[in-house]
């Protein structure tokens, strides 16, 4: 069975060019453990990579799936919610702190 990731809190920064704010980190709730993990975007992506797949979560209890994509301004990757379920929920609606 594939492995879930809830992202429950974000981390974001402002990179160039023009300054665009892009997720660096999550923090991944884990109901098992006492303690929430803090994942990098790079950790994020290999675990992607290895088919494990993220998403957030709603008030209502509905999930928000979060995908990968290449930044037409930095041309890195970054993860973001899924374009189909942003009416879900956002990830930008989660409590962020700025690295
Ligand atoms: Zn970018």
């Amino acid at each position: 069975m594939t492995t879930a990731n809830r992202i429950i809190s974000i981390e974001t920064h402002r990179a160039p060019p023009a300054s665009h704010e892009v997720i660096v980190a999550v923090s991944i709730g884990d109901e098992s453990a006492a303690e929430d993990r803090r994942w990098t975007v790079r950790s994020v992506l290999q675990a992607m990579d290895r088919a494990e797949r993220f998403y957030s979560q709603a008030p209502n209890g509905r999930r928000a799936r979060v995908q990968r994509y290449t930044c037409g301004g930095c041309h890195h990757e970054h993860i973001r919610t899924h374009t189909g379920d942003v009416a879900i929920h956002n990830l930008t609606n989660l409590a962020h702190t700025s690295a």
